[in-house]
């Protein structure tokens, strides 16, 4: 089956011999489930948190789109991340993550992981994969990768990153969530995990929190699925629902999405208010033949520089007309934020600068109105900067 007929199809094949015929899944909001026999659950199911027939329906979707054996749901992205970190990690063990990843997955792996459960971090730079390689240490469990980085829109090149981790029996996890499946496959490429935040791309209308993984091993799978019961945060059925239908638009989304940032991109790296763009789908990209490789496209979210300082960046934001300011991204509608300020104000400034967050760096996400409505809303902001 092609990917854009298993955005629609999989996990959603109307039961016309059992049941009513349904052509979409039905929410089912029911707590509990009633069996025949008091030893066994009659239809494989028992209670909402362990197993519910519509979370089940968009689990086996999710692994179909990341072409993995497994899926995953649960109540947020960072839900999915600590669930996952802690079926795999114990005090003292190890961790190599990327350095400008996301800033509330920063922030989990500072406060709760280092802090008070004792595991060891390392940031690395992992464009560089003699860098990455350095890091790694006898205790080293696992290797979290964001590519592109949010906000700067580094690349690392999963399939060399994760053939060093496999021969050191190092699980390599990537964040997928800016490219979504449509645009890269992590596992495809030898990542043994992939997570996403469906929050963005994937339910796409800015109306659901929730998180994903997807995998093949067997074993891994048996250890998540046992915490995604033991810890409990699930997805609930009715957001279950609503990422099964938000999902069937992805690819005439993602499309859309990146056509139009490729023109906004473009058009912001000729401005002469403006001092960069990092978007990987530009040739002036320094990854632009790595983009080439291990992507199919570019996707929507990027971020660019203006010139002159915080007051200039602030000005920019605040005589916009149309685009939203907010955080978050991947939804239909255009957002625009300032990383240090708003997504990324949790990094200490010094290590923001480090990473090269600075005051007058904007992230947008190009939503799916028409271009020429973004452009001029923007052009119009770039002067009164
Ligand atoms: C939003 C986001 C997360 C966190 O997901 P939530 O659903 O907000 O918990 C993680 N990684 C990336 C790249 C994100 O953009």
């Amino acid at each position: 089956m092609k990917f854009e007929t298993k955005l629609i199809r999989v996990g959603e094949e109307p039961n016309i011999t059992e049941g009513s015929g349904d052509v979409v899944i039905p929410i089912h909001l029911s707590s509990t489930f009633a069996r025949k026999e008091v030893d066994k659950p009659t239809r494989g199911y028992e209670y909402s948190r362990s197993g519910n027939p519509t979370r089940d329906a968009l689990e086996k979707r999710l692994a179909a789109l990341e072409n993995a054996k497994y899926g995953l749901a649960f109540s947020t992205g960072l839900a999915a991340e600590t669930t996952l970190c802690l079926s795999l990690l114990k005090p003292n063990d190890h961790v190599i993550v990327s350095d400008d990843v996301y800033g509330g997955c920063r922030r989990l792996f500072e406060n709760l992981f280092k802090k008070q459960l004792g595991v060891k971090v390392t940031y690395v730079d992992a464009r560089k994969i003699d860098v990455v390689e350095a890091a790694i240490e006898n205790a080293t469990k696992l290797i979290w990768l964001e590519t592109p980085t949010n906000p700067l829109m580094k690349l690392c090149d999963i399939k060399v990153i994760a053939e060093i981790a496999r021969q050191k029996k190092i699980i390599t996890v990537v964040d997928n969530t800016f490219m979504s499946p449509y645009f890269q496959n992590p596992l495809d490429l030898g990542a043994d995990i992939v997570m996403h935040s469906t929050t963005k791309y994937l339910n796409g209308h800015s109306d659901s929190l929730g998180g994903a993984l997807m995998l093949s091993d067997d074993s891994l799978f048996e250890r998540l699925k046992f915490n995604q019961n033991a810890i409990g945060a699930i997805l609930s059925p009715f957001d279950s629902y609503l990422l099964m239908r938000g999902i069937k638009t992805l690819a005439v989304r993602m499309d859309r999405h990146q056509s139009n940032a490729k023109q906004v991109a473009s058009f912001l790296s000729k401005h002469e208010k403006i001092q960069k763009v990092n978007y990987p789908g530009l040739e002036s990209h320094p990854q632009y033949s790595l983009a080439k490789k291990q992507m199919r496209g570019c996707s929507g979210t990027f971020s660019f520089e203006l010139k002159g300082d915080i007051t200039n960046a602030k000005a920019f934001l605040r005589n916009l007309k149309e685009l939203s300011v907010a955080e978050s991204l991947g939804g239909v509608e255009s957002l625009i934020e300032h990383p240090a300020l708003m997504t990324h104000a949790s990094i200490p400034q010094e290590e923001r600068e480090k990473i090269g967050i600075s005051d007058s760096l904007i992230r947008i996400s190009v939503g799916i109105e028409h271009v020429d409505d973004i452009l001029k809303d923007i052009e119009q902001a770039l002067w009164k900067s």
